[in-house]
């Protein structure tokens, strides 16, 4: 019998009560948070533990929510607090987003102590929340064989060193194309990728909304379009559910080449074309293993040239 206890991979990140304005609506409370989606996406394919932070006012219905994902929950803490709330609109054509608050809540002075079966898990992803933060986490595992970051424009403004601290630290980094820029101060996404790999990390994906995601690695770049959808909901969370679906894969696999890390980019693109359907995990709630590879089957077909 496999041993339920035992981890592919950890995620930390944020654990949020969101509240979302897109065009046509508005949710309020709405669970999210950078740990949420990446964890629900990758749950789908790998024994995955979340390490997060959770207020007294976290509601019952969203732990329950977290734990149909399947998602091992013993590294969510629970504190005295309100937990982290983000709120965001987004424009007509939804590729702008514009932050309207964050509080940190809980988490401005949560200090992760990781279950001891977390610690030997093999992947780790370090999903956007404070660098200090991914860096106290980072430190508490055994030797991952492979470990992933992603960050936000607030840390590359205000917490600069500890991040760089990170980045030198990781196998990959994952960033959006504005934050690429921001870090590097390079306008040509190409230059960008370059400068971020010799900063550490053997790879670097820069993740372009609705226009795909370019890889790259010593072997030079890769580029994937997104998977064309014909009306996004709310794109909320699709940089974490990617990441989450795609070091969910590497974790199954377990086989770590540019080749897997391609096919593994393939079903994060996936999982997030579904994340972006309804608001919030909606959609991803909604939906069965077999959807997303039937989705895959098809995003290949889309692809072959
Ligand atoms: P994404 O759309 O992939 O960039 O992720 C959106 C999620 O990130 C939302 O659910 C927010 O709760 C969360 N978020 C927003 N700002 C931050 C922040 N500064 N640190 C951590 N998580 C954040």
């Amino acid at each position: 019998m496999k041993n339920q206890s035992k981890l592919d991979l950890v995620v930390v990140g944020s654990l949020a009560l969101d509240t979302v304005t897109t065009p046509l609506a508005t949710r309020r409370d709405i669970l999210g948070g950078s740990v949420s989606f990446a964890c629900a996406a990758a749950a789908f394919f790998a024994r995955t533990g979340m390490v997060a932070v959770a207020g007294q006012d976290f509601p019952r219905a969203a732990h329950a929510r977290l734990r149909k994902f399947n998602i091992d929950l013993r590294g969510l803490h629970k504190a005295a607090g309100k937990t982290f709330r983000w709120s965001g609109a987004y424009e007509r054509n939804m590729n702008q987003r514009r932050t309207i608050s964050t509080d940190l809540n809980v988490f401005a002075d949560f200090s992760p102590q990781l279950p001891q079966s977390y610690r030997q898990a093999p992947f780790l992803f370090l999903a956007n929340i404070a660098p200090d933060l991914q860096l106290q986490v980072l430190s508490q595992m055994r030797r991952p064989k492979f470990v992933a970051a992603d960050t936000m424009d607030l840390w590359i403004r205000t917490a600069r060193q500890p991040l760089h601290k990170l980045i030198a630290r990781i196998d990959l980094l994952l960033v959006n194309d504005a934050e690429a820029r921001l870090l590097t101060g390079q306008e040509q996404l190409a230059r960008a990728a370059a400068k971020l790999l010799k900063w550490g990390p053997q790879y670097v994906i820069i993740k372009k909304g609705e226009h795909g995601s370019i890889l790259a690695s010593p072997e030079g770049l890769t580029l994937l379009p997104a998977y064309p959808l014909e009306k996004v909901q709310d794109p909320t969370g699709a940089g974490d559910a990617f990441a989450g679906g795609l070091l969910g894969c590497l974790a199954a696999v377990k086989k770590l080449t540019p080749g897997t890390l391609r096919q593994a980019m393939a079903v994060g693109t996936v999982v997030a074309s579904f994340t972006v359907e309804a608001f919030g995990l909606n959609r991803l709630a909604a939906i069965k293993r077999a959807n997303l590879d039937s989705r895959l089957r098809d995003f290949q077909r889309m692809i072959r040239l």
